[in-house]
């Protein structure tokens, strides 16, 4: 754990941040800033900067974190209506948390190939 971490505080317990979805390995909160009507951000329990730091013995942990990203569509009833999966790898992509996560957005029309 980095204590200053946000997303290790928050997966340890430490704010009062609403999990849609948990198990051993991630959890699963709502982005504070969503972008789409259903914005949620599935997120490993272990600290890990960003995908590049991810090593060959991550690979079942990013299977985990699509698979509890499938579960939490399910859960919030986006599942069967569509729903993007989406990394941000450094700060130039986006990342702002530089704690490994994966968005889940839904819930609005995206243009065909968008
Ligand atoms: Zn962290």
């Amino acid at each position: 754990m980095e204590t200053d971490c946000i997303f290790c505080r928050i997966v340890g317990g430490g704010t009062d941040t609403e999990f849609i979805y948990q198990d051993e390995e991630v959890v699963v909160f709502r982005d504070i800033h969503p972008h789409a009507p259903v914005h949620l951000l599935i997120v490993p329990r272990r600290h890990v900067r960003s995908v590049n730091d991810l090593t060959e013995a991550d690979a079942p942990l990013v299977a985990r974190m699509i698979l509890a990203a499938r579960e939490a569509a399910r859960l919030q009833g986006v599942d069967a209506s569509g729903y993007k999966l989406l990394f941000n790898v450094e700060w130039g992509a986006g990342q702002r948390v530089f704690h490994l996560h994966l968005h889940l957005l839904a819930g609005k029309r995206w243009a065909e190939g968008g």
